[in-house]
């Protein structure tokens, strides 16, 4: 399998095509059997990487500056690693059954490692799945259809 950026610029609308420096990133629906995968380049899969990390993130922050106390911060993390959308920050339902993204370490089509794991919401995650897909004009043009029907 040819391995490139599967990365979509909303601007352009045309994948990234980067082949080097890869990060192959694993979504997971609890309700489908195959994962999907999808491969971005660095700079690309970083940003959404950072993006879905910004809870987290800014919770070390704030225990580093010492804002909150350990047992704060122990608890908050746990809520934000598997109680809550990691792309909303919205908390699951209690029958929920969450989506998951992986991230994982990859250098030269080598497998380095697990890097992080991501719950989100099923439309959440389908949203994060959709810019990695190069997005039909015609949906949009349907869409639009109907609305001015209603
Ligand atoms: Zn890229
Ligand atoms: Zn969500």
């Amino acid at each position: 399998m040819p391995s490139r950026c599967e990365f979509v610029d909303p601007e352009f609308n045309f994948p990234c095509g980067k082949v080097f420096n890869l990060t192959k990133i694993i979504f997971n629906h609890p309700k489908k059997k195959e994962p999907i995968v999808k491969f971005a380049c660095k700079p690309d899969g970083d940003r959404r990487f950072r993006y879905l990390s910004m809870t987290e993130e800014k919770l070390s922050t704030q225990y580093k500056q010492n804002k909150i106390k350990y047992e704060e911060f122990k608890e908050e993390m746990k809520q934000i690693r598997w109680k809550r959308c990691r792309r909303c920050n919205g908390e699951f339902e209690s029958n929920e059954v969450a989506c998951n993204i992986t991230y994982y370490y990859w250098k030269d089509g080598m497998f380095m490692g697990l890097r992080r794991s991501f719950q989100l919401h099923d439309d959440c995650m389908e949203r994060e799945l959709k810019l990695f897909n190069i997005q039909k004009e015609d949906v949009k043009s349907t869409i639009t259809t109907l609305d001015s029907v209603m």
